[in-house]
């Protein structure tokens, strides 16, 4: 694995377990909005994937979870090794990912490699502009939202709000796709170190009216709150 972060504890991002994060390096999208730019271009030096698994064995008792997150994690040829090695270690392990390789996603849920996936869909699943792809997914993103909504692995569905890919046209969109009973969250998009500054700097914020009313249409066909 090449891991480029590890973020020792945090009890925000998977549900209800105290958990650490790692970051793999490498992405296939290039979300202007991106938070860790490192991560997708200029990487470091990568983590050796000993120290941290010797680190997740020192921290068990303290912790139930580990998030792998990047980056888009399954980019890494050795992503279903790893997550064995979590769950040896006693880990649930929660999988971030862009959704753009529903095959090895649908075999990580089969072998039971991950215990909770957290899915971002960044604009309509069935057309994705070349700011976020550069090259197109195809039907991969509406794939893996499909594989969710037939599999009982616990998931949620995240969007971030930025112009101009989410509109009212493009929320419709990915909460019919993701139409159920799974958790829809719009997260806002804060203020931070972007991957394409000079593309977020030309793009109006949302407004608080407008991330509601995507809420509220959003809300017709799966749970959905702003965070
Ligand atoms: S936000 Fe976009 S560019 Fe950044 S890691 Fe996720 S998928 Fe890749």
């Amino acid at each position: 694995m090449r891991l480029g972060g590890l973020v020792k504890s945090t009890a925000l991002d998977f549900p209800g377990l105290m958990s650490a994060a790692v970051f793999t390096q490498g992405c296939n999208f290039t979300c202007p909005y991106c938070h860790n730019p490192h991560l997708v271009r200029l990487f470091g030096e990568p983590l050796p994937e000993d120290d941290v698994l010797l680190f997740l064995r020192r921290r068990r008792p303290l912790l139930d979870g580990v998030i792998i997150t990047g980056g888009e994690p399954t980019l890494q040829p050795d992503l279903a090794e790893f997550c064995k090695k979590l769950q040896g270690l006693g880990y649930a392990v929660k999988l971030d990912t862009n959704g753009s390789a529903p095959g090895l996603i649908a075999d990580l849920i089969e072998r039971r490699l991950i215990n909770y996936l957290a899915l971002d869909i960044k604009d309509d699943p069935r057309h994705y502009p070349p700011e976020i792809a550069p090259h197109d997914p195809g039907e991969a993103i509406v794939e893996t939202i499909n594989i969710l909504k037939r599999t009982a692995l616990p998931h949620e569905f995240r969007t971030t709000a930025v112009s101009p890919f989410v509109t009212a046209g493009s929320m419709a969109a990915i909460s019919q796709a993701a139409a159920g009973p799974a958790q829809l969250f719009i997260q806002v998009c804060r203020p931070g170190d972007y991957l394409n500054p000079d593309f977020m700097a030309a793009q109006p914020p949302l407004t608080r009216p407008e991330l509601e009313e995507f809420c509220a249409l959003a809300s017709h066909y799966l749970p959905t709150r702003i965070r």
